[in-house]
């Protein structure tokens, strides 16, 4: 562990917390590299989650324009007042994130910001959905996050990662791997593996007749994986089988599919195909 963060830690008798998810990465070159995975520039402002011992704080820092960064634990202040003394660019709010408004998040940051976080473990999804659905201007995401929650973010179809997730995220943005990390890395070490996902979100929202319905479809769609696709939405949308056994064929696809075998483009032209069916 880098010393001089350790002596502080020690020196105020600092004690890592399980439940807030405090594992720590204090080596720098794995720092520099999180840092620069998330493509910020001097132009950026990051607002990073969990700021822990200020490691990640620093790294950002030095790439970005400013860094806004939360941390809940406030007995970790005296530490990052040590730990930061000196960089104007950073400021720290001692607030759970997920407790912000968007109203109380814009007063913070005005302008367009990237997101940054080693995530605390027990909140990854709460935090990547808040973010990666809120009307706030995110320009990106870069996650270190569990591998396996990683793997399940950008699985493709027909693959037992693939799942709702998979696509709650893709209707948002495009999410691809930077790098794994061994557990040995973070201290205290936790029990597994982990990734950094990046995600840079669209410009555009997709291209759908009804945003609404094309989430519930994905819902259903992997709502009980052992039937097809077919049964699921004729149960949960009340429209006979016969009717969606007839539009499947029609778009080329077997009754018998399941979906897991769907593509965000096949959710997109199913869900337009039920908003069609609606009108006629
Ligand atoms: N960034 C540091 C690093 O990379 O070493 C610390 C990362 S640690 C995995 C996650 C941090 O998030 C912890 O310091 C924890 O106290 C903080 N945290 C947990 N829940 C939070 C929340 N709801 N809002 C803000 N910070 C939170």
């Amino acid at each position: 562990m880098n010393k001089s963060v350790f002596d502080i830690l020690k020196q105020h008798k600092f004690k890592f917390k399980k439940l807030l998810g405090q594992n720590f990465i204090t080596d720098t070159n794995l720092l520099n590299s999180i840092a620069l995975d998330s493509n910020a520039t001097k132009d950026d402002t990051i607002v990073e989650i969990g700021a822990g011992a200020g490691t990640l704080t620093i790294a950002l820092s030095e790439i970005a324009k400013a860094v806004y960064a939360f941390e809940i634990d406030p007995q970790l202040k005296p530490i990052l007042d040590i730990m930061l003394k000196n960089r104007s660019n950073i400021k720290v709010d001692y607030r759970d994130v997920l407790r912000l408004s968007d109203k109380e998040f814009s007063t913070i940051v005005n302008s367009e910001f990237v997101v940054v976080s080693n995530l605390p473990y027990y909140i990854t999804t709460p935090i990547l959905m808040r973010f990666i659905e809120s009307s706030l201007p995110v320009k990106s995401l870069t996650l270190t996050m569990q591998k396996e929650v990683a793997y399940r973010l950008t699985a493709r179809h027909n693959t037992p990662e693939y799942g709702a997730i998979t696509l709650a995220v893709q209707l948002f943005g495009n999410a691809k791997i930077t790098r794994i990390i061994n557990r040995t890395s973070f201290r205290p070490s936790p029990i597994v593996d982990s990734a950094v996902v990046n995600i840079e979100r669209r410009n555009a929202p997709v291209d759908v007749k009804d945003i609404k319905q094309l989430r519930r479809l994905i819902h259903s769609g992997f709502a009980m994986r052992r039937k097809t696709f077919i049964n699921n939405i004729s149960a949960s949308f009340c429209i006979p089988k016969e009717t969606l056994r007839s539009g499947f064929e029609s778009m080329n696809y077997s009754e018998m599919i399941r979906g897991e075998a769907l593509s965000l483009d096949d959710y997109i032209r199913i869900s337009d195909y039920l908003t069609d069916l609606k009108t006629k």
